[in-house]
């Protein structure tokens, strides 16, 4: 089964408890390993700077659900946690669960592009996935995760929650 990293992100209504229910939704699609969340992180908003911090994490699956199958099943469980797709880009939201990587594939459709365009550039996102993958990880197109790690030494995440 490919290995698959989603990174999630939340800054309204409670985020910590948005990211909590998100896992539990993860934890439980069929088809589907569960491994990992990473240590939660407060970070500050990309885009508008007039909206709350927010919580992000990154988590570890292993899935036999094609890619187009998953984003359905994480575009429904946003739903379901109250995201209102609004036209402001980057806006506040309840949820927001983001297909990183699955495994070593090249995907690039109208709805979905995978390795997601922007993970190198975000340290919301590398940071935590550098808590749950292995250094070594070759992300495609990319290279190695172990050589962002440098890029984003100094970021202003602040850890919130420890898992395990
Ligand atoms: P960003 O993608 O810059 O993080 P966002 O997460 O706020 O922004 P959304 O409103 O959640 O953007 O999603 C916009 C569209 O992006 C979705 O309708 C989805 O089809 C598309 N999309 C493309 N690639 C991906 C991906 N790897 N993961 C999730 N959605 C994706
Ligand atoms: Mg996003
Ligand atoms: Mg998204």
């Amino acid at each position: 089964m490919p290995e698959v990293y989603i990174a999630l992100g939340s800054n309204l209504d409670d985020p910590v408890r948005q990211l909590d229910q998100a896992v539990a939704a993860l934890k439980a699609l069929p088809k589907t390993h569960w491994h990992v969340v990473s240590p939660y992180y407060y970070s500050k908003p990309m885009g508008p700077d007039d909206q709350p911090d927010y919580v992000n994490a990154v988590a570890r699956i292993d899935t036999r659900l094609t890619p187009l199958a998953l984003l359905d099943r994480l575009q429904w469980i946003e739903r379901r946690q109250g995201r209102v797709r609004k036209s402001v880009r980057w806006g506040p939201r309840t949820l927001d669960l983001d297909l990183l990587l699955y495994g070593r594939k090249r995907i690039r459709q109208r709805r979905l592009i995978v390795p997601h365009y922007d993970l190198a550039e975000r340290d919301f996102v590398i940071i935590p996935l550098l808590d749950v993958a292995n250094g070594d990880l070759n992300i495609p197109g990319i290279g190695l995760l172990s050589a962002l790690k440098q890029k984003h030494k100094k970021s202003g995440l602040v850890k919130i929650v420890q898992h395990v």
